[in-house]
Formats: structure tokens, C-alpha cells, sequence
């Protein structure tokens, strides 16, 4: 049987000679091929991910690697039926490959579209807002973010071979470091399919992929401080691989996704009749049979109140009872395959420990009858449903990675609580109850044992997307025993893969090697108005000065009555004397910004095509009446869009009064347009 080729140094290689690790059919048993890398430089494989793959990477910008992304999305979404076809080889129902394939390009999508839209167009990506630190302004601080010029290493687990590869991948490529996949044996082929999509496709940069068709080898020898590993797995490696000498010598960033107890809780209003212990019940199998329950979110520890024990056990048992294990190709079949005998093997093992404290109560480990394929050559197994009291020590430390959960009584909040916790770390929790003040308690009780909680009741239902989904936009991950990792979770998993450093100097410093125009630096106020600059033409310091405007008594009143805000503070002297913040009557603070616009606006059709919005506005100082305004407007941020025929341009304002004291402050968001037009 032949040795699939891993992807290396810009090619595909076989290594030569060897037998390799098999592959199987999870449906019938049949080999598919082997693993191995031997032979393979891996010195060599990290070198050529940070001198090829790293520098071209980092010389795209984060929106043109966003770009990319989102067009290795659309094709692999072209060919995602090549990906649903190897899918059902590992045991996977069209629905289960939907979850990996597509959820895979929903991650990436999800990862180009935050790119495109949180990350700056050039110049680096700052964090948080400027810093002040000395009381005369010519010494500020500012947090960067800096790609690290390493490799990131992904070792993958073997139950989705799409999408953890891809949210994996989609970080990492967005902050501007090249990865080394690495799939896990069991399903290594089905990744394999996906990265000799991602090759073909000719998209990425040359360098930012590479593929090991098997062991690491010795390539955790030769990473170094810029580097990072990336885990999904058993605890038990993530304990070898965390300990392992050069990542511990290296500082290299580790982060793992390992086993997790999850749990769902019931809340006690959810009883017999209501939507909620409907969603409980639907939710409970829905987690047990996708993916045959090798999810590492999957609901393994259902807590339910004593009183309802039974009652959630009949309910389970009866959906169960229609679920068709089988060739996922056959029709009907709503459960396939393990990934592997394998792994049924380990299942049963699993559920030995179990057993010896708890009860089962629908399904038979050892045998199931199987539509369209033969039960003991493919890794199938009956979903299995325990009971098990609160005290078994078992529920909360073994992990049976398959279609296995245990309902467990619980008496009070309290204990339930106590209970959750007692699985030392979990990837997602939920709780399903209509009471909001248990699931205030419950979560915020759980909450430090927990990546990610999930609070389902009849308002949600229909529009959550469950328990066991981990979404890009948040947190992936959990303390302790899942590993202490955080993946995705936005832009955190971008951060993740780059050097936050804290740069000080003076304003005019910053501003130079920000790109971005910092309070305290240098303005230019130009002889031609700013608002009449195209894109390519404005620079960050650009700035227009206007007023003095006198407020009025009479401007405050015309105001109120045209806008009807008749706010007591502008217009009623006795109340607004007794006001603490004022003493007086005061001019509208909409009325100062309105004012100000009136200032700095160049009137004429030009480049500035809108005004989209108001970003961080303060008042400082209560303007009294005839006393006069001054705006000053500076160019601060310039953010040309590659694919439109404009820009948006982010404008410090600033209002101040007669004595110089600031009025307010904010940002003014426009939309300016390129002289040249789109450039993408
Ligand atoms: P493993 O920890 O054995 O393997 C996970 C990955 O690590 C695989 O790619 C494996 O590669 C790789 N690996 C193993 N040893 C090393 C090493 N010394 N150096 C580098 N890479 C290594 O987990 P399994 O895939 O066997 O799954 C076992 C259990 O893990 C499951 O039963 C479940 O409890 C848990 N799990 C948790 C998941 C989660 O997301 N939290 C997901 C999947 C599983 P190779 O295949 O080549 O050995």
C-alpha cells in the first residue's frame, strides 16, 4: 500500500522504502495507506517556513491576507464534495462533514472577513489606545503587535481533519506566520485531500504550508523562540509535548486542546412539558450521535435535578432509540463509524472504568446492529447512555471519546456547581433553564472551570448554534485538564501568534513608526483644506483649524426647540443651578458637535464622501453661554480599501473653549475617495 506524500519545501515527496503507519476504512475496515515521514529534514522543513514562508507572508498586508483567505474559502467550497467523499472513509454522515468541511471554510471566511474589517490596511496592528506617561506630554506609550517570525506548528487530532487543520491555519496565516500541519494517523488522508486542495489552488505564498503525511519526527528539536505548537489531543501528549526540553528551554508558546468532561446542566423549572427540557434532551442526543460523539465538546456529564432523573433518562432513551448506526453512505443511517477499530477499542476501555460506577442504561458497548456494512470490520458502536450517582469518581476522569454520556442527579445549585467543576477543566458547558437567576448563578459558579458556556432556553433555541459548535468569533479552549489553551476567539487567535511589545517614546517617535498620526505629535495645518485631498494625498497630521464661534443664549434655545431636546440643564436656570455638574445653564454637548462640524466642513463637492460615524465621544467641559468654540480636526488613521475606489479616514477632534480648556473629544470617521480609483 502506498505512502502518502507529505508537502514540503515547495513540493510533494514520498519517502522511499518504508512501510509506514496504516490507514483504514473506519466503514469497512479496508486499508487506505500509509504514514510516514522518514527521511524528511525537518530542520530543514521549519528553515524553509521561516525564510520562504514567513517573509512572504509578512510582505502582504493583513487585508490582502485576508483577501487570500477568503478566496481559498470559495475554493475549497467549489470542491467540497472531494472533501465529503473522503470524509465518509472516516466513518463521517454527510451531516458530520458538513460540520468539519464547511465549518473548516467558515472559520476561514469568519478569519478574512475580522481581517478585513478589525485589521489596518498598513502599518502595524496597535493594541489598546495610546498610552500617557508624563505629565507634559512628550513622553507616551503604545502597545504593537509584530508577527513572530517563526513557524507554527499544528498537531491535529484525529476527529476533524478539515476543520481543525483550517482553524488552525486561518490565525496564523492572518497574523503573518507559516504553518506546519500535522494531522493525526487515523484520518491524516482525508487532510491530506484538503491540503492538496489548498497546494493546487495556487493561492497561497509559497512557504506558508507545509504538510507532514505522518510523525513530527525530530522537528520539535530544532524550533526556537520565534516559533509556536499549536495542540489538539489527548492530554497525555500535550503533558509529553508542553514538558518537552526545547520548548521548555525555547520558552516556544504552547497551547493545547486536550480531553474535556463537558457538561450539561438542567435547570430545575426545565420539567416534563416545558420547551427547555425538550431542548435539554434534543441537545443531550444531538451531542452524543454527531460525529458519533467524538467531539471534544461533546456533552459527556448531563447534570439534571434529582426530581427529573428519570424522566430526562426515559426522554434520551426514546430518541435514541431511532438512531440508525451505519455505512454513512446507506439510506436512513443517522450515526456512523468511529474513526477506528482503534478507537471503538479504546471506547470500550473507556467505558469499563465507567461502569464499574455507573449504570447503563440504553445500548450494549459490545454489540449494535449496523445498516449497510458489516458491524465487527467497521468501528461502529450503539450510542451508550449511563446513570451514575453524584459521588462516582469515574464521570468526572474518564473521557469516553465516542457516542457515550451519564446523567448524573444533582440536589441544589450548590452541588451542581461543585459537581461541573469536579471535571478539573472543560472546552463548553450549557445550561438549559428559563430562570435567570439560576443561570446567573450557575454560570457565573462554572464559569472559571469553563473556555466556553452556552445558556439555551426557548428565546435562543432557534437561532444558537449549540453546545458543541466552537464558533471563530469566540473563545476555543479551557483551563486545566482541556489543556489551558485558547484558540480562535477573533482577533485573540491572530494576537496569539504575534509579540505584543510596548513602545515608548515621544508622540512625534510614535507617529512616525506607527504610520498613524498620535495626540502630542506634530500638525500640519496645509494652505489647501484637507477635506479636498484625495486618499493618496492626505497625511496623517493633515489639520484644519476653526472658529472662534460664540454660543448663545440664544443658539441653546433655537436648538432645544428645533431639536426638541429641552433637557433642563439648557433651559430651566433654577434646576440647572441645583445640577452638581453644572451651577448654570449650559449649551448641548450635540450642540457643540453640531457647531464643530460647521467649522471644519469644506462645503463644496469633493473627495470626502461621508461621514460615517462618531467614534469615542467625551465632554469634558460644560460650555457656558458666549463663551466661544475653536475645533481643531487632524488626519489620523488613512485606510485605503483595496477593492473599493475609496478609503476611510479616521480624524482627531478636538474642541476647545475660550480659556483653551477642552470642550470635547472624539474621532471622525469618513469615507474619502482615491484620486486613482479601486486598486484591487
Ligand atoms: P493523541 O494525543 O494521541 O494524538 C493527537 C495528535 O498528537 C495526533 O496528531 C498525534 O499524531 C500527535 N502526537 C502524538 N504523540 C506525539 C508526539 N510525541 N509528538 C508529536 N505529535 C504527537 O490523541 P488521539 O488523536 O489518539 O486522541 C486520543 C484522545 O484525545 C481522545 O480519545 C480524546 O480523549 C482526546 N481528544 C481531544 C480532542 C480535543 O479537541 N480536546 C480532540 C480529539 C481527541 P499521531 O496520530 O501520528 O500519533
Amino acid at each position: 500500500m502506498s505512502v502518502l506524500p507529505s508537502y514540503v519545501r515547495g513540493g510533494w515527496v514520498t519517502p522511499d522504502g518504508v512501510e509506514g503507519r496504516p490507514m483504514s476504512d473506519a466503514v469497512t475496515g479496508e486499508e487506505i495507506g500509509r504514514l510516514a515521514t522518514d527521511g524528511i529534514d525537518m530542520a530543514a522543513v521549519a528553515a524553509y517556513g521561516r525564510r520562504t514562508g514567513g517573509p512572504a507572508l509578512r510582505e502582504l498586508s493583513y487585508h490582502q491576507r485576508a483577501s487570500l483567505l477568503k478566496a481559498l474559502g470559495g475554493h475549497l467550497r467549489e470542491h467540497r464534495d472531494e472533501l465529503y467523499a473522503a470524509s465518509a472513509r472516516t466513518g463521517a454522515t454527510k451531516g458530520d462533514a458538513k460540520f468539519d468541511v464547511d465549518g473548516g471554510i467558515g472559520v476561514l471566511l469568519a478569519y478574512a472577513s475580522l481581517g478585513k474589517r478589525e485589521l489596518p490596511a498598513a502599518g502595524p496592528w496597535l493594541d489598546g489606545d495610546l498610552v500617557p506617561m508624563s505629565k507634559g506630554g512628550t513622553f507616551v506609550g503604545q502597545h504593537v503587535y509584530t508577527p513572530l517570525q517563526g513557524v507554527a506548528v499544528q498537531v491535529n487530532a484525529y476527529n476533524f481533519p478539515c476543520w481543525g487543520p483550517l482553524e488552525k491555519l486561518a490565525p496564523a496565516f492572518l497574523a503573518g506566520v507559516p504553518s506546519i500541519i500535522k494531522p493525526a494517523t487515523p484520518t491524516a488522508f482525508l487532510t491530506a485531500e484538503l491540503v492538496r486542495l489548498i497546494v493546487e489552488s495556487g493561492l497561497l505564498p509559497e512557504g506558508s504550508v507545509q504538510f507532514l503525511a505522518g510523525s513530527t519526527g525530530d522537528l520539535f528539536d530544532h524550533l526556537t523562540e520565534q516559533d509556536l505548537v499549536s495542540f489538539t489531543g489527548s492530554a497525555s501528549t500535550a503533558r509529553q509535548l508542553r514538558t518537552h526540553p526545547v520548548l521548555s528551554a525555547r520558552a516556544v508558546r504552547f497551547t493545547a486542546e486536550a480531553d474535556s468532561l463537558n457538561c450539561s446542566i438542567l435547570g430545575p423549572d426545565a420539567t416534563p412539558g416545558t420547551p427547555e427540557f425538550d431542548l435539554y434532551v434534543s441537545q443531550l442526543v444531538t451531542e452524543m450521535t454527531v460525529k458519533a460523539g467524538q467531539k471534544c465538546t461533546a456533552i459527556r456529564r448531563a447534570f439534571v435535578p434529582a426530581e427529573q432523573a428519570d424522566a430526562v433518562v426515559e426522554a434520551v432513551r426514546a430518541q435514541l432509540t431511532d438512531v440508525v448506526v451505519g455505512d454513512p453512505s446507506a439510506e436512513g443511517v443517522t450515526m456512523g463509524a468511529l474513526a477506528g477499530l482503534e478507537q471503538r477499542e479504546e471506547v470500550r476501555r473507556s467505558l469499563k472504568s465507567l461502569t464499574d460506577e455507573a449504570e447503563i442504561v440504553f445500548g450494549d458497548p459490545e454489540q449494535v446492529e449496523v445498516r449497510g456494512a458489516d458491524a465487527q470490520r467497521g468501528a461502529f458502536l450503539s450510542p451508550v447512555l449511563l446513570r451514575a450517582t453524584p459521588d462516582s469518581a469515574a464521570v468526572h476522569e474518564v473521557e469516553a471519546f465516542g457516542p457515550v454520556s451519564t446523567v448524573v442527579a444533582y440536589s441544589s445549585t450548590a452541588e451542581v456547581v461543585e459537581l461541573a467543576a469536579r471535571g478539573q477543566g472543560s472546552l463548553a458547558g450549557s445550561v438549559v433553564t428559563a430562570d435567570p437567576a439560576f443561570a446567573r448563578e450557575v454560570v457565573l459558579g462554572v464559569a472559571p472551570w469553563h473556555g466556553r458556556l452556552l445558556v439555551l432556553d426557548r428565546s435562543d433555541a432557534k437561532e444558537s448554534t449549540g453546545h458543541g459548535s466552537p464558533m471563530p468569533q469566540l473563545v476555543h479552549g479551557g483551563p486545566g485538564r482541556a489543556g489551558g489553551g485558547e484558540e480562535m476567539g477573533g482577533l485573540r487567535g491572530v494576537a496569539h501568534h504575534m509579540q505584543r511589545s510596548a513602545v515608548q517614546a515621544s508622540p512625534d517617535m510614535l507617529s512616525a513608526i506607527t504610520g498613524r498620526w498620535v495626540p502630542g505629535s506634530a500638525r500640519t495645518v496645509t494652505d489647501e483644506h484637507p477635506f479636498r485631498k484625495h486618499l493618496e494625498d492626505l497625511r496623517p497630521g493633515d489639520t484644519v483649524v476653526g472658529g472662534p464661534r460664540r454660543v448663545t443664549e440664544a443658539d441653546v434655545e433655537h436648538f432645544a426647540e428645533f431639536t426638541g431636546d429641552t433637557f433642563y440643564a439648557h433651559l430651566d436656570a433654577e434646576a440647572a443651578a441645583a445640577n452638581p455638574f453644572f451651577g448654570e445653564r449650559v449649551a448641548h454637548g450635540y450642540l457643540v458637535v453640531s457647531f464643530a462640524a460647521g467649522l471644519f466642513v469644506d462645503p463644496a463637492p469633493g473627495p470626502v464622501l461621508a461621514n460615517f460615524g462618531v467614534d469615542h465621544l467625551r465632554f469634558l467641559t460644560p460650555v457656558k453661554f458666549d463663551d466661544e468654540l475653536t475645533i481643531t480636526l487632524t488626519a489620523k488613521d488613512i485606510s485605503p480599501r483595496a477593492s473599493a475606489a475609496y478609503g476611510e479616514v479616521r480624524w482627531d477632534a478636538e474642541v476647545v473653549n475660550a480659556a483653551g480648556e477642552p470642550v470635547a473629544k472624539y474621532d471622525v470617521l469618513t469615507l474619502v475617495a482615491k484620486r486613482e480609483g479601486s486598486d484591487g
